[in-house]
């Protein structure tokens, strides 16, 4: 681990300090009941939370949630998270006001060493995301130290990311966000071979950077999604109504080229299920991908496809996954996905490292029910995919060096 973590510090470091903790609370409400209908997010963050409290600190939780775009917005306070982490921690947890001011400032001079207070959503105030050094100064104000946690925000230079790390030292990582480098990073730099990564998801573009980088790293490339049809254009296929980026028919053919010559095994679906319209009732059925009739779309990939996946899978130690296979929001297009994700399960439990590279994929591999058989779940969507594509995230770059 490249910086310096929360295990770091000692009960000396940090008892009786006030500890600015950068948690990512956006967690999932219901409509209709204004209820956490997921709580992943905050038990993400209980070993730090945990750690801080035995040590002694005062620990003063801050998040965004959803996109108040600098308004103070009723629906998006984040009261039921406090609630709900006071139940998880067994402790009580103190609601501020704000995220900053005068309120704020008296609530935490009431702290005593060992108690958890959370700010109010941090994206009520437009500098959040500006990264305004007044802001940033403001939030830090409050706070002795800095432990950012939030890696599903560490790809943003945010006030709250970045900002604060000019005026609090030190400013470290917390237990989550060392879980996610140590996972990722080993995943394509010392991963066990042969490394196979799986990319799906609807478009090419949003994955060229990932796909570019995993290029370089891995020995097996598995396409599946809205993306194989753009493939298959290039290749001089028909493909219906389905899905297509033209402008990057040359991209798409340029990184074939590429896979050939780095020697990775390049594998697109062999089969696909087409839909007659995208809907979740549509008429269906299952063809080569050579025949794919005019007015069709292909919404998932096919048996065949599938068998052909699972076999290039079960020779490989470490497999990366990132992106559905197809629309599986709709059950009549999930099974591609579905049994990609059971079959990374049962790779886990012989032995394979499987890492779910966030976002969509997550969202799979929990419908099926077999999140918790993988061996790394990563709770950041944008943030893991930069990180696979060697970007620097700066809310990590911000932090002490080790
Ligand atoms: P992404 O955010 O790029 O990972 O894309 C995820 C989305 O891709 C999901 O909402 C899927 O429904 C969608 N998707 C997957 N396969 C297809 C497909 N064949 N056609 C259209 N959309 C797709």
């Amino acid at each position: 681990m490249p910086k310096k973590t929360v295990a770091n510090l000692t009960e000396a470091d940090l008892a009786g300090k006030r500890v600015l903790v950068r948690v990512d609370f956006n967690v999932p409400m219901d409509k209709a009941t204004g209820a956490i209908s997921d709580d992943t997010r905050i038990r993400a963050a209980l070993p730090t939370i945990e750690d801080l409290i035995k040590k002694g600190a005062k620990v003063i939780l801050c998040s965004h949630m959803g996109r108040p775009d600098g308004q103070v917005k009723e629906n998006l306070r984040l009261t039921p998270v406090a609630k709900r982490l006071s139940e998880l921690l067994g402790q009580e947890v103190v609601m501020c006001p704000d995220c900053i001011g005068e309120g704020v400032t008296a609530a935490i001079s009431q702290m005593s060493n060992g108690q958890v207070a959370l700010l109010e959503n941090l994206r009520f105030h437009g500098e959040e995301e500006a990264n305004d050094p007044d802001f940033a100064k403001k939030l830090a104000a409050n706070a002795d130290l800095y432990v950012n946690d939030a890696f599903g925000t560490a790809h943003r230079a945010h006030a709250s990311t970045e900002g604060v790390t000019h005026y609090l030292s030190p400013s470290v990582a917390g237990y989550l966000i060392e879980k996610e480098l140590n996972y990722l990073q080993a995943a394509i730099e010392t991963p066990q071979r042969p490394l196979a990564a799986i990319i799906g998801g609807s478009k090419v573009s949003s994955k060229i950077g990932v796909i570019e980088t995993l290029l370089e790293k891995c020995d097996k490339l598995l396409i599946g999604g809205g993306m194989i049809f753009t493939f298959y254009k290039a290749r001089g296929l028909s493909v219906g109504k389905s899905l297509v980026e033209e402008d990057k028919l040359e991209l798409a053919k340029s990184l074939e080229a590429k896979a050939k010559e780095k020697g990775v095994e390049f594998l697109l679906p062999t089969d696909v299920v087409l839909a007659d319209q995208f809907d979740k009732d549509a008429n269906s059925q299952i063809v080569k991908v050579e025949n794919i009739p005019d007015g069709w779309m292909g919404l998932d990939i096919g048996p065949e496809s599938v068998k052909v996946f699972q076999e290039a899978l079960s020779s490989c130690k470490s497999v990366l996954w990132n992106g559905p296979m197809g629309v599986f929001e709709f059950d009549k297009f999930a099974a591609g996905t579905d049994a990609i994700a059971h079959t990374l399960a049962d790779l886990t439990a012989t032995g394979t490292t499987t890492i779910i590279g966030g976002g969509d994929s997550v969202a799979a591999v929990e419908k099926v029910g077999v999140a918790e058989k993988m061996s790394h779940i990563s709770t950041g969507g944008g943030a893991s995919l930069e990180l696979l594509e060697g970007k620097v995230l700066p809310g990590i770059a911000a932090l002490d060096e080790a």
